[in-house]
């Protein structure tokens, strides 16, 4: 098939090579010429595991193409596929500018059928505006739309489909090839059934084993993808919750988490706790949600206390530090480790990390910070973090070592938990720290064996009273 992904980033990146991969022809597309030049000389804007390696083959394979040209862009693809960001706006919903600005690219441009395919996060009733926008542009053109039917020949015309897509970073290759399921809204109506036909036949390599396809209408698909983040993020916020009162009555939240994880009808995944969530998605779209309840007045107030549970989590471990040295923090060195909201990921969008530095930095600390891939993604992060206050930003300094970044630090804070934070040599942690201090924030290690190695240890919801 042809396909068109508008947007390359995470999200409109992943899809597109997989979908190459698999052997159609894809054109992605972007307004920013330098991550389309970038692709095209070879490079990869983003980090995500295995990616480089996908985009390489099949754009010499001849697969995959970069372009900015709208035109050949929407001439090109007879499915196309809507990846631009859906920030949040001032109010918390979500800001569907760039949404609409490609709908009306593609009434612009469009002829023939195309079927027009939202996978950005997306308000209920998004899809209705997106097919207004084109409409509007197609009359404009002198073409009366008739979505009721696909036309003959070059009359346009079109279908909008909601897709929302359900990878996580770190992993989008390999939740993109491997979904778990694969949620399809169309419309009911003519060119609805043919949009219909067409998914399931460009879905269908992923079905092989199992069907994982759920066809539904396009209002619940919107629907879907808040109510899964809204549910991920509430286990978290939960668990954080209970992390901070087990600290009080002396319970451990990592035993607390093994004996109700093992309840099938809870399960072990996303019960960890630790400084919050963060990230693209988990903010905006629970602040998204929150609003569209508000709009018609439903207010969702657990989501409401997720994320006030989740702004104050994000500076336990900071009020940890304070307690241990004082409020002020002047003449304290620290060493951070793991920038990035989460693993495998150069992405820094309300990382945990940034609140954390700010809070600590605005107290008179000093930082070296090192992250195995987001260090220069993180760089330009904090410089707008600081821009009030540029002065600051001296106090910031970065390692490529995760051992020199220790040298002569008053603790160690760690805030990502990548992999190879798991089991480092604390024998080396010890020697290089200038106090054997560690202020965990994802519960890596156990508190005993830090006792045991003489290494002062803060976790998040521990029972040693820290
Ligand atoms: P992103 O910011 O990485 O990428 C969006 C891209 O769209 C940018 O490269 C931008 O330049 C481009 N763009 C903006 N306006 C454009 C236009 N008019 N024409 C062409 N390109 C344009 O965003 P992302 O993380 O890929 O997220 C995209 C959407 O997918 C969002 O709605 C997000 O909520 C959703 N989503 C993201 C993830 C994730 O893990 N990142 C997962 C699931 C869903």
């Amino acid at each position: 098939m042809n396909i068109t992904l508008i947007g390359s980033g995470y999200v409109g990146l992943v899809t597109g090579t997989c979908f190459a991969e698999l052997g159609n022809q894809v054109v992605c597309l972007d307004v920013d010429k330098r991550k389309i030049d970038l692709l095209n000389s070879g490079g990869v804007p983003i980090y995500e595991p295995g990616l480089q390696e996908l985009i390489a083959r099949n754009a010499a394979a001849g697969r995959l193409r970069f372009t900015t040209d709208v035109q050949d862009a929407v001439a090109h693809g007879d499915v196309l596929f809507i990846a631009v960001g859906t920030p949040p706006d001032e109010d918390g919903s979500a800001d569907l500018k760039h949404v609409l600005a490609v709908a009306r690219d593609i009434g612009r441009w469009m002829q023939g059928f195309k079927i027009v395919v939202n996978k950005s996060t997306v308000p209920v009733g998004t899809a209705d505006k997106v097919a207004q926008a084109i409409s509007a542009e197609l009359e404009a053109r002198g073409h009366s739309p008739n979505q009721a039917g696909p036309q003959d020949g070059n009359i346009p015309s079109f279908a909008v489909v909601s897709n929302p897509e359900f990878l996580k970073e770190g992993a989008a290759v390999e939740d993109f090839m491997r979904p778990d399921r694969i949620v399809i809204g169309v419309p009911g109506s003519e060119a609805g059934n043919r949009a219909r036909e067409a998914m399931r036949v460009l879905y269908a390599p992923f079905n092989r084993n199992h069907d994982r396809t759920y066809f539904m209408d396009v209002r619940s698909a919107e629907f879907t993808k808040y109510a899964a983040n809204s549910m991920l993020a509430s286990r978290i916020s939960f668990m954080n919750e209970l992390a901070n009162l087990a600290e009080q009555v002396g319970a451990d939240i990592e035993m607390v988490r093994h004996g109700i994880g093992s309840d099938p009808r809870i399960g072990f995944n996303f019960l960890y706790a630790g400084v919050g969530f963060g990230g693209s998605c988990f903010p905006k779209d629970i602040q998204a949600l929150i609003k569209i309840g508000q709009e018609h007045n439903s207010r969702l107030r657990i989501l409401e206390a997720v994320n006030e549970v989740n702004d104050r989590q994000k500076l336990v471990l900071t009020d940890k530090i304070i307690r241990r040295f004082g409020d002020s923090l002047k003449g304290r060195h620290f060493a951070l480790w793991g920038l990035a909201f989460k693993p495998n990921t150069d992405d820094m969008r309300e990382a945990p990390s940034r609140a954390i530095i700010k809070a600590l930095v605005e107290r008179g600390a000093t930082i070296c910070a090192y992250d195995p891939i987001a260090t220069e993604v993180a760089k330009q992060c904090l410089a707008q973090d600081f821009a009030a206050a540029p002065e600051l930003l001296k106090a910031i300094t970065y390692s490529d070592s995760h051992f020199e970044a220790l040298n002569s630090a008053d603790a160690l804070v760690i805030v990502t938990d990548w992999k190879s934070f798991k089991s480092p040599d604390f024998s080396e942690v010890k020697a290089r720290l200038s106090e054997p201090l560690l202020f965990d924030g994802r519960n890596l290690y156990e508190p005993e064996a830090m006792a045991e190695l003489g290494i002062e240890y803060y976790g998040i919801g521990r029972s040693n009273g820290h």
